[in-house]
């Protein structure tokens, strides 16, 4: 089934960057030829300091909760969720409003730059000690502990993996994480718009105003790669895959998801009736 929801957010706050020392790295390194970089490791490479701190610089947070609205929240509790692991934590948006709202948080990422960040976003908004994990998701049993009533991986975070066998098996570490009960939130961007150019190379998304833009500068079925540009001109990109909305439902019904809903979310911008993001809500029994 695919449902509507009409919702206005900030956007997907982009999160940290490069591996093992929290560096003040300003530059992304694409190489020689950027169309070349399709790889799942290359996130930490992507998300340096500079960028991250623009953005949560820019992105206040009240904004973002105010245009986000209680719909992750509802529809947790609806279901009676307690337990919710985020798997994708970046800068700590959606663990801090967990926490607030009363579940019990666990909050991974595969980025212990993100996750220092998230720490400290914790305590300057409200005190709390966020409980974080370092995990890949490819191997995520292995480094978080428990089971959940639900596993979030929001802001256009599964992008990230470039290969069928790196997006299965995160998709089955996500299952097998999740009570026999469990729900699986992800969201995406909705790729489908741009591959089959509905929205042309010329779509710029506007985030909060018009502070920061993101346009994407080459589409082909096997990447998307956009370019961010904020208000004092400087530049930074990300290189992700392209998802398509019915393979990323087709691949959660394979990996054992019996019911999934999909919503259309029109986040970031106003243009026509495409929206821009997807949301999918998947439910283990
Ligand atoms: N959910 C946050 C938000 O909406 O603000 C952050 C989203 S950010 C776009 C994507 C996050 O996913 C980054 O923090 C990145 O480090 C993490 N990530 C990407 N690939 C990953 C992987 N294979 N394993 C674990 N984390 C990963």
């Amino acid at each position: 089934r695919v449902l509507t929801l009409r919702r206005r957010a900030c956007g997907t706050p982009p999160p940290n960057d490069r591996s093992r020392i929290i560096t003040t790295q300003d530059r992304q390194d694409f190489g020689e030829d950027p169309l070349t970089v399709r790889d799942t490791d290359h996130y930490k490479d992507e998300y340096v300091t500079g960028f991250v701190e623009k953005w949560d610089d820019l992105i206040d947070w009240k904004a973002r909760y105010a245009s986000e609205g209680r719909f992750f929240i509802d529809q947790l509790k609806e279901r009676g969720v307690k337990t919710v692991l985020d798997v994708a934590t970046g800068t700590g948006f959606h663990s801090v409003r967990l926490v607030e709202e009363g579940f019990e948080t666990v909050s991974a990422d595969g980025s212990p730059e993100m996750l220092a960040k998230a720490f400290a976003n914790g305590l300057k908004h409200g005190g709390h000690i966020l409980r974080v994990v370092h995990a890949d998701w490819r191997w995520l049993n292995r480094d978080v502990h428990g089971t959940y009533d639900a596993i979030i991986c929001l802001g256009n975070s599964f992008t990230h993996l470039f290969s069928a066998r790196d997006r299965r098996k995160a998709l089955a570490e996500f299952y097998a994480m999740l009570k026999h009960d469990g729900v699986l939130i992800i969201d995406q961007r909705n790729y489908d718009a741009l591959l089959d150019g509905d929205y042309g190379n010329k779509h710029v998304y506007y985030y909060c105003g018009d502070d920061v833009t993101a346009e994407p500068e080459y589409v082909d079925e096997g990447l998307a790669r956009f370019r961010y540009t904020f208000p004092d001109k400087s530049r930074y990109h990300l290189n992700m895959f392209p998802l398509r909305k019915e393979y990323v439902r087709r691949l959660m019904r394979e990996v054992g998801f019996q019911r999934i809903d999909t919503y259309g979310d029109f986040q970031e911008t106003y243009h026509g009736d495409q929206p821009d993001f997807y949301i999918h809500i998947a439910e283990k029994a």
